[in-house]
């Protein structure tokens, strides 16, 4: 630290990243990215015109790319924000919406939560997750501050219904409820549909996962029109061209060819459920997670030892060490053949 460091971030403890080794090989089980390329139109027009024009600043409106999401969910461009991955997006949500009465969050949850409530001055409080991780929407209704739920949940996997989604935002009518659904693609119900009824319901959603698109950093928002002028009114205050010109390109390329992200998707969670059984056959305990990823109990050992045990075999898996879920690692699911190395260095491990 420098002397020069605000003392507001003497003690700020940031967020960290999952390991992302460049240069060794590893089965890499440890962030949630897609096993599947970007489809192929993606990956061609990477390849030609659009690069040509890296030395013009890129449309800060986004506006093409917004015009087929709007399509594609049916809303107006007006209710569509992008952002350099949905956590530029969450940032602005917390700066907008957050700083006069708070905001409240799972206790188990995306671990950005607390940093950006921290670096943004917001008032966080944490609502507990009931024992067997799931959420109890009662602890969301009359919150008197902002809501921060992500469904599926990560890292548990644990849904909402979209009814008890409709309830939370119903009770909370003077503030934000943000729902974070950078895993929904893999079986969750969307309230998107709920942005048109609700003034005060933010959707929020990211191409690093389902779309496979993590390295690109795109996400967006949908909600009202005065819900996205306010974020909007913070994205032209700190970073206009915040999305470049071949994410904007292949992003929207990418929505033409729903069709092989919707099979990838479909793919992913067959593979899941293989997955889980063969876990639990194994004796682990295992969330019924309906995202890419598992959180998984070993028997016998901890968390972080099946963790450092996989990785010195070349499996990455995410373990964290909040005191909830030590004892658990995060599992991604990757293809089938990377899912047959876990199981099988696992086997290993256990004999
Ligand atoms: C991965 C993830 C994000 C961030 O996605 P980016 O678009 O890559 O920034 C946001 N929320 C949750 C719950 C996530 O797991």
């Amino acid at each position: 630290m420098s002397r020069f460091l605000s003392s507001r971030f003497s003690d700020l403890e940031a967020y960290t990243p999952g390991e992302q080794f460049q240069n060794m090989k590893f089965v890499k089980l440890n962030t949630n990215e897609s096993p599947y390329p970007p489809s192929p139109g993606v990956l061609k027009l990477l390849a030609g015109g659009e690069a040509e024009k890296l030395n013009l600043y890129p449309d800060p409106e986004g506006k093409f790319l917004r015009d087929k999401l709007a399509a594609l969910y049916g809303v107006n461009p007006e209710n569509v924000i992008l952002g350099n991955g949905s956590d530029e997006l969450l940032g602005f949500a917390f700066l907008a919406f957050g700083p006069d009465g708070g905001v409240l969050f799972p206790d188990v949850s995306y671990g950005f939560y607390p940093v950006y409530a921290r670096v943004f001055g917001v008032d966080a409080k944490a609502a507990p997750l009931c024992e067997d991780f799931s959420i109890d929407p009662a602890d969301y209704m009359n919150a008197g501050r902002m809501v921060v739920i992500a469904n599926p949940n990560a890292p548990t996997g644990l849904t909402l219904s979209l009814a008890d989604i409709e309830k939370i935002v119903v009770s909370n009518p003077d503030h934000v409820v943000l729902i974070d659904e950078a895993y929904v693609d893999f079986g969750a119900e969307s309230a998107v549909a709920l942005t048109k009824k609700y003034e005060n319901l933010l959707v929020v959603h990211t191409y690093s996962k389902a779309r496979s698109m993590a390295g690109a950093r795109l996400g967006y928002a949908i909600g009202s029109a005065e819900l996205i002028a306010d974020l909007n009114r913070i994205r032209y205050s700190f970073n206009p061209y915040n999305i470049n010109r071949l994410t904007l390109a292949a992003g929207a390329c990418a929505i033409d060819e729903n069709d092989y992200y919707r099979d990838n998707c479909r793919r992913v969670a067959e593979t899941r459920e293989q997955t889980k059984k063969s876990l639990r056959e194994l004796g682990f305990t295992v969330t019924d997670s309906k995202a890419n990823f598992l959180l998984a109990k070993p028997p016998v050992m901890d968390g972080e030892a099946y963790y450092l045990e996989l990785k010195r075999r070349g499996v990455l898996v995410r373990h964290f060490s909040t005191p909830r879920v030590k004892d658990w690692v995060r599992i991604t699911v990757g293809s089938p053949e990377q899912m047959e190395t876990l199981l099988r260095e696992t086997r290993d491990i256990l004999a």
